[in-house]
């Protein structure tokens, strides 16, 4: 059976017209059930209680205003605008299995056919899978883009350096690089990531490089746990939520936000190229609370 989204919740919390506390209690489990996860929640429900009693606030539309208000300052959003000028390295991060190739092909058609690039290049840094690499390579040629890569097992480091230097020789504006995502093996995939960003870093000082994360809007409140290692191994610019087809889960992105600070890009909403859309924080939470 599906899943009800937090907005069909929302509607029939209020139609019953509960007491206030107990209405505040469901809203707790409301919440974690849309991923916004435990502890981002009880800060929420506690400003959104206080604000309730400072304000006098009743019925639906005042409370779902004031809850969106929250949660709106509590989410964070980047255009991730390309630098004119300089070289543009996008580092794209993420566990297997998020949606990071697909993420890195749709952004690819992106910026050139929306944002009108030319020179737009993939690296193929997941040198662990053959499948990545091909995967990549196959997205490359659909759409007409070059793809760098070298034969599996290749050091990614390598990889990704050879592709700064070939964009560099042909002008490209558009470096997008895949990762490995090993998540059972930590200690290596954090240590091959901060090789491959301390050669970014040195090779290409004026480059304008950004480090993308994806994740899954499926996998809850792992998302977190997810961001917290490539956060910490080396810095998160921007995320882009992948498989964010129905609205039923996604609080994620407002708990990256608020713990976190990290800001999201992109909304991936099925397999196509063109579904990847900029990511618009009222609309998003318009959908969350079921608002529209
Ligand atoms: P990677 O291992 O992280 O590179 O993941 P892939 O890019 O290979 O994606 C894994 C699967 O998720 C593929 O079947 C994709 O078609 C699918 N996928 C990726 N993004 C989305 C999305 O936004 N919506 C849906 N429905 N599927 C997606």
């Amino acid at each position: 059976m599906k899943k009800k989204s937090l907005g069909e919740r929302l509607k029939s919390l209020f139609q019953r017209g509960v007491e206030s506390e107990e209405l505040f209690e469901e809203l707790e489990d409301n919440l974690i059930e849309a991923d916004i996860g435990p502890r981002v929640t009880m800060e929420v429900v506690s400003e959104l209680r206080e604000r309730t009693r400072q304000e006098r606030l009743s019925g639906r539309e005042a409370l779902l205003g004031a809850l969106k208000d929250i949660l709106a300052g509590y989410l964070k959003q980047t255009e991730l605008a390309l630098v004119p000028e300089v070289l543009n390295v996008f580092l794209v991060l993420g566990v297997n299995g998020v949606g990071k190739t697909t993420t890195i092909a749709k952004m690819a058609d992106f910026y050139r056919r929306k944002k009108e690039v030319e020179g737009v290049v993939l690296a193929a840094g997941d040198t662990f899978r053959a499948a990545a690499i091909d995967q990549l390579e196959l997205h490359g040629s659909r759409l007409g883009i070059r793809t760098l890569s070298q034969a599996p097992g290749a050091d990614p480091g390598a990889v990704i350096f050879d592709a700064l230097i070939s964009a560099r020789a042909q002008g490209d504006r558009l470096v997008l690089a895949d990762t490995a995502g090993r998540m059972h093996n930590r200690a290596n995939l954090v240590a091959e990531l901060q090789k491959i960003h301390r050669i970014v870093e040195s090779r290409c000082p004026d480059c304008s490089y950004r480090k993308i994360l994806v994740i899954d809007a499926t996998t809850g409140q792992n998302g977190l746990q997810q961001a917290e290692i490539f956060h910490d191994a080396v810095g998160v610019d921007a995320v882009v939520l992948a498989k964010y087809d129905s609205t039923a889960r996604g609080g994620i992105l407002i708990t990256l936000g608020h713990r976190l600070g990290l800001p999201c890009a992109f909304i991936g909403r099925g397999e196509k190229y063109e579904d990847l859309l900029p990511f618009d924080p009222d609309m998003y939470l318009n959908e969350l609370l079921g608002l529209i």
